[in-house]
C-alpha cells in the first residue's frame, strides 16, 4: 500500500523529547511540583507600548488586508536602522531586508531557496534543529561540524573535508550559540566569511539571540564582515529581544540575491505577516534602550544564580555572556538517563544534550525562561540530590 507521508517526514530525526515529555507528565501526576527549566520561551511579558502599538494597529481596518510579501516599508525601514545604529551595517530596505513570520520561518525556507537536492550542507551540532531538518526537507545532506568545549563552540573550518567543503552549498552558523551560550568575535566571522569564499558557500547566519547580552558583550553581526554582503544572509528574531515569541515576528538581512530567493518561497507559500503585528515591532524597535536593558538583566540575574548553584553543587560551568542557555557537562556523559534521573528525583526538567544532535551528548541544557525563586528552588534541590 502507498504510505499516507511523504518519505521526507519518515527520514527526520526521532522526537527525543517525547519519552521527556511523557516522563515530565507521570511525574507531576504523582503530585510534584515539576519545575520545567526545559523550554527557551520567554515567561515575561511583551513590554506595553508593543501590546498598546498591536492594539492600535488591529483597530485600523487598513491593516486588515492581504500584507506586501516581502513586508511592510515601514518595518523594513525600522530594521535597517536597527542594523545601522546596533551594528554599523548599512542594508537597503528594499531589496536587502524580507520581514519573516520568526526567523525560524525564515531558516527552513531558505533552505528551500538555496539547497539543490544531494547539496551536502554544513550544519553546527549541537545546534537549534531547523537547519538540519530544513536541509532535510530541501533534499541536502546535513554534514555536521561538532562544536566543541576546546574549541570554545565554534565549528572548526580545517577539520571539514576539502572534497566536503568543495561540494557543500550552504554553510550555517549560529552565534550567540543555543544550546551551547557560546558567542563569536569578528575574527571568528572573518574567517567563516574566508573560508565560504575559498569553497564558493552560502552563509545563513542565525542571530536570534544577538541582543540578549551580558556583562557590557555586544555581540557582531556577520554582516560587519567585508565580503559578507556578497554571500551572507543573516536572521534575525524579535521573539527574545522584546518577548514576543508568540507573536512570529523576524527578518532576514544581508545579500539580496539570498533575501530575494527566501522572498520567492515566501510569495508562494505564506503570504508575510499581519501588519498591525509589524507595526507591533516598528514600536518594539523604538523602545528605549533602558526597556532592553531591563529585560536583558533579568537574565544576567538568573545566569548569576544558576552558574552559581550549579558550581555549588560541583558541576563544571562556562562562562556566559549571552543567550539564556546554561550548558553543561552531566556527570557520566549519557545526557538522557541524566535528565531522566534529575526529573524522576528531584522534579526539575532539563533538555539533555544530545536532543540538539550527537554532539551535544555528554551536556545538558538549562533555559533561564522561570523566574528567580523557581530557579532558586531548582539548584535547591539540585544540591541536595
Ligand atoms: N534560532 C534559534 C537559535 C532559536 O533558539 C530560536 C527559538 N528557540 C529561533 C531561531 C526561532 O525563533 P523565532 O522563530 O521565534 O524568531
Amino acid at each position: 500500500m502507498r504510505s499516507i507521508q511523504a518519505q521526507r517526514l519518515t527520514c527526520l530525526p526521532p522526537y527525543l523529547f517525547a519519552e521527556l515529555d511523557r516522563r515530565r507528565k507521570e511525574v507531576a501526576a504523582r503530585g510534584v511540583d515539576v519545575i520545567d527549566l526545559g523550554i527557551g520561551d520567554p515567561d515575561l511579558p511583551t513590554p506595553a507600548p508593543v501590546v498598546e502599538a498591536l492594539i492600535e494597529a488591529v483597530r485600523d481596518p487598513s491593516t486588515h488586508r492581504y500584507p506586501s510579501y516581502q513586508g511592510m516599508r515601514e518595518f523594513r525601514e525600522a530594521a535597517a536602522r536597527y542594523m545601522k545604529d546596533r551594528f554599523g551595517v548599512t542594508l537597503d530596505p528594499e531589496t536587502e531586508i524580507c520581514t519573516l513570520i520568526g526567523s525560524k520561518e525564515g531558516l527552513a525556507h531558505a533552505a528551500l531557496a538555496m539547497i539543490e537536492v544531494d547539496d551536502p550542507v554544513l550544519i553546527p551540532s549541537p545546534g537549534y534543529p531547523v537547519y538540519r531538518i530544513g536541509t532535510i526537507f530541501a533534499g541536502g545532506r546535513p554534514v555536521i561540524m561538532p562544536l566543541r568545549a576546546e574549541n570554545g563552540f565554534l565549528p572548526d573550518f580545517s577539520a571539514i573535508l576539502v572534497d566536503t567543503a568543495a561540494r557543500a552549498s550552504v554553510l550555517y552558523l549560529n552565534y550567540p550559540n543555543n544550546p551551547t551560550g557560546a558567542v563569536a568575535d569578528e575574527a571568528f566571522f572573518r574567517r567563516a566569511i574566508d573560508f565560504a569564499e575559498t569553497h564558493d558557500l552560502t552563509v545563513l547566519h542565525d542571530a536570534a539571540y544577538a541582543d540578549v547580552c551580558f556583562d557590557g558583550y555586544r555581540a557582531p553581526s556577520i554582516l560587519q564582515i567585508p565580503g559578507a554582503m556578497s554571500r551572507a544572509a543573516e536572521f534575525h528574531s524579535l521573539s527574545k529581544t522584546f518577548n514576543m515569541t508568540g507573536w512570529r515576528l523576524g527578518f532576514v538581512a544581508g545579500n539580496a540575491e539570498i533575501v530575494g530567493a527566501v522572498g520567492r518561497i515566501k510569495t508562494n507559500v505564506d503570504s508575510g505577516v499581519f501588519n498591525a503585528i509589524q507595526r507591533a515591532g516598528i514600536a518594539a524597535f523604538a523602545l528605549p534602550q533602558t526597556a532592553k536593558d531591563e529585560i536583558v538583566s533579568v537574565y544576567r540575574r538568573r545566569r548569576d544564580l544558576v552558574l552559581a548553584g550549579l558550581r555549588k553543587a560541583g558541576f563544571t560551568v562556562f562562562d556566559l555572556h549571552a543567550t539564556f542557555y546554561v550548558w553543561f557537562p552531566v556527570p557520566g556523559g549519557d545526557s538522557r538517563e541524566f535528565c531522566t534521573r534529575l526529573l524522576e528525583e528531584t522534579g526539575v526538567v532539563i533538555t539533555p544534550g544530545i536532543g540538539f544532535g550527537e554532539a551535544g551528548e555528554g551536556y545538558a541544557r538549562i533555559a533561564l525562561c522561570q523566574p528567580e525563586d523557581r530557579l532558586a528552588a531548582a539548584m535547591d534541590r539540585i544540591l541536595r540530590h
